[in-house]
């Protein structure tokens, strides 16, 4: 029986080759979730999930390059609770530009970002690369979950990196959610379709009081890079309990990662 299933692997590998480096990704999503993950490592890259015995206790041991998973001391997500008031300035938000493309990447949505919209900080331009959702939320505010998280991520040109975090409750129904998220119930793992949002309907997926957390932290996902700057908006926006499931059962698992230690970081409002 062990020969039988290493010959398959084997066998999938080999199609593999052959296929797309798309059908690849999807393939080793779907992987994700299966009990024969450990006997694909020779050949191809094992992958992290969010279960089972590559789920997140055991993302360091995926990958020697996602070490900080477990030995960094500045992780994300936290229960975010406010350490120091400093009247923090606005955010420099300059969204000039809608969405590319919308894609199932087998652990989230993300909404691909046209280049040119920006995140000023320090003089800095951190461009709007994406934004993906969590369900329930990763970061957790003065001790209280939420059911989905909008994480809008930034780079600049040199690597250095800034997410924008927007928590939703339950509740009326998200009309730029309704549009972004129209195909996502015919999206397969790793499929790209168009996705028409313009600037402002990105713009709306933040609340309009703009009153923000901020900490340093790091990628949720593997490798779990630090020195990324949150800010973590304190106040809420809405989705349906339909647009909430729609979101859970493209997965049928949660996407998010328990909250880390906070350590002696400060965290700014
Ligand atoms: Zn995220």
């Amino acid at each position: 029986m062990k020969k039988l299933i290493t010959l398959s692997a084997i066998a999938l590998s080999t199609l593999l080759l052959t296929t797309t480096a798309q059908a690849n990704e999807e393939a080793h999503a779907k992987h994700d979730t299966n009990a024969t993950e450990a006997k694909h490592e020779t050949h191809h890259e094992k992958h992290w999930a969010y279960m089972g015995n590559v789920g997140p206790k055991h993302w360091s041991e995926v990958k020697k390059e996602f070490n900080m998973c477990s030995e960094g001391k500045q992780q994300s997500p936290i229960n975010i609770v406010a350490s120091k008031d400093i009247d923090l300035k606005p955010l420099d938000l300059n969204y000039t530009t809608g969405s590319s493309t919308i894609i199932n990447n087998g652990h989230t949505i993300q909404v691909n970002i046209a280049d040119g919209s920006v995140l000023k900080i320090d003089g800095a331009d951190y461009k709007l690369k994406q934004f993906h959702f969590h369900v329930p939320s990763e970061n957790n505010i003065n001790g209280q979950a939420y059911p989905l998280e909008a994480h809008f991520v930034h780079a600049t040109d040199d690597g250095k990196l800034a997410v924008v975090a927007v928590m939703f409750e339950e509740g009326a129904e998200n009309p730029v959610l309704a549009k972004a998220w129209k195909k996502v119930p015919s999206l397969k793992v790793g499929e790209e379709a168009k996705c028409g949002l313009s600037a402002d309907e990105v713009k709306a997926l933040m609340p309009e009081n703009k009153d923000y957390y901020k900490f340093m932290g790091s990628l949720t996902t593997p490798p779990c890079s630090e020195n990324v700057k949150w800010h973590v908006y304190k106040n809420t926006m809405t989705a349906s309990k339909e647009q909430i499931n729609t979101f859970f059962s493209t997965f049928s698992f949660p996407n998010n990662r328990p909250v880390q230690a906070t350590n002696d970081r400060e965290i700014d409002e």
